[in-house]
């Protein structure tokens, strides 16, 4: 498997390269520079087949050889461990659920199979492989649960102190083994840099193999196109089917858009935005023009700069014609949004949180025009997860999964520091 960047497509890399060190120098982002066609036997057969099945089948092609067929087997039965159902709300609206996972978000996915890439490639090092990951919050806590007990990888995450949410904490800080939470006496952006200095601090990198889990790394994309099969197979009515993605990074619809190219047969896509509608507007105007993010009630989609737009734009030819007649963007603000969550709630007597609430609204305008389709909205995370907002707007309370509720009585252990760099990196030598 060959992958250019979306810089210079002279500019290429193998899997591992790209996987281990997740950005090309010219700051792109990797693209796989075949996306093979799948066989149509196998997708008008999707129902024979199980969702490792269907992962295996859509990673070996688009892998082409870069990991043995039996290793890659291994690599899919241990990361799509958990299933993604479709739920029907009428014979129009469907919703695909991506929170059965450790986080309960679909990054899970992502998380799990880029895990299982790295400790493969990393298998005949001596030395272990140390993430650092700076977090804001959800990242760190689906990168930590998929990472948890990998051999060979051990996992340092900096949050800053008294800046993420009660639940994401303890998602970051209670599961141990090889995943240590270093809380941090400052902001996110202190927690950035000081992971930043460490990437360039040469006489760490001699002494420590150092590997970032950036959001932005291929591993994660590859792993989120296998479920649009997964979800395509579940469907009974296949004729138009449009798949409606949340989106804030745009990571999601990405991996929808390989899906389709490999053969899928989607009709169109709906990006749906809350009020930092960047693409939204470019599929409108022609000008992309990111801008600083605004804070929403779905804060997970809370981006000014979509990080995956190089990659859709490449998709599409970087031609906007191209891209508008794939795409249809909406966005919407947050009292139409707390609106929806309760629509949804009194209509199809179905628990939504407010990004699969942004995706519901989408659909919804979109058959409006176009009433023949079949809409799959995906509900990138679990409305426990969002707890106090979800509660808030229904009046009642929600269930909690287990695996949430039992975090609670996780006891907290993180390793308290300031945002000097030199202790930090004093830490890194003698603990590694
Ligand atoms: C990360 C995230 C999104 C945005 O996904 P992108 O792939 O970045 O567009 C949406 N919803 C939830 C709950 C998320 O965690």
């Amino acid at each position: 498997m060959i992958l250019y960047s979306t810089k210079n497509r002279e500019n290429t890399a193998d899997l591992k390269t790209a996987v281990m060190k997740g950005l090309p120098d010219d700051n792109g982002l990797y693209m796989p520079s075949e996306i093979p066609q799948l066989p149509q036997e196998f997708l008008d057969n999707l129902s024979d087949f199980s969702f490792q099945e269907i992962a295996f089948t859509v990673s070996k092609h688009l892998l082409q050889g870069a990991i043995p067929e039996e290793e890659l087997q291994k690599i899919i039965e241990n990361s799509i461990t958990f299933p993604a159902p479709v739920v029907s709300l009428d014979d129009k609206m469907s919703v695909l659920e991506l929170f059965h996972g450790p986080s309960l978000a679909f990054k899970d996915f992502g998380a799990r199979f880029m895990s299982q890439l790295m400790s493969y490639f990393n298998r005949e090092e001596e030395k272990e492989l140390v993430i650092l990951v700076a977090t804001s919050g959800d990242t760190g806590g689906a990168v930590a649960a998929g990472f948890y007990k990998t051999p060979g990888i051990k996992v340092v995450i900096l949050y800053p102190s008294g800046k993420v949410s009660h639940l994401q904490e303890k998602q970051l800080t209670t599961l141990g083994y090889n995943i240590t939470a270093l809380e941090v006496d400052g902001t996110f952006d202190d927690c950035q840099a000081l992971v930043k200095k460490a990437f360039l601090d040469r006489e760490l990198n001699e002494k420590i193999r150092l590997s970032s889990a950036n959001s932005i790394n291929i591993a994660r994309l590859i792993p989120q196109s296998f479920y649009y099969f997964e979800a395509f197979k579940q469907l009974k009515n296949k004729e138009n089917v449009v798949f409606c993605i949340p989106s804030g990074n745009f990571g999601n619809l990405t991996a929808g858009i390989l899906a389709k190219k490999m053969g899928l047969p989607v009709h169109q896509f709906i990006a749906a935005t809350n009020a930092n509608d960047i693409v939204p507007s470019y599929l409108k105007s022609g000008k992309y023009e990111p801008r600083p993010s605004v804070p929403t009630l779905s804060n997970a989609m809370d981006v000014g700069s979509p990080s995956n737009f190089a990659r859709m734009n490449n998709l599409y030819s970087s031609t906007w014609n191209i891209m508008k007649d794939d795409i249809q963007g909406f966005a919407y603000d947050d009292a139409t949004t707390e609106k929806a969550v309760l629509e949804v709630k009194n209509k199809f007597n179905y628990t939504i949180d407010p990004h699969g609430a942004v995706g519901y609204l989408a659909l919804k305008e979109y058959q409006n025009d176009y009433p023949n389709t079949h809409g799959v909205i995906l509900e990138t995370a679990h409305p426990a997860k969002f707890l106090p907002d979800v509660e808030r707007i229904l009046g009642r309370k929600i269930e909690v999964p287990q695996r949430l509720a039992e975090l609670s009585d996780k006891k907290k252990e993180s390793i308290e520091c300031n945002t000097e760099y030199k202790p930090f990196k004093e830490w890194l030598l003698s603990h590694h």
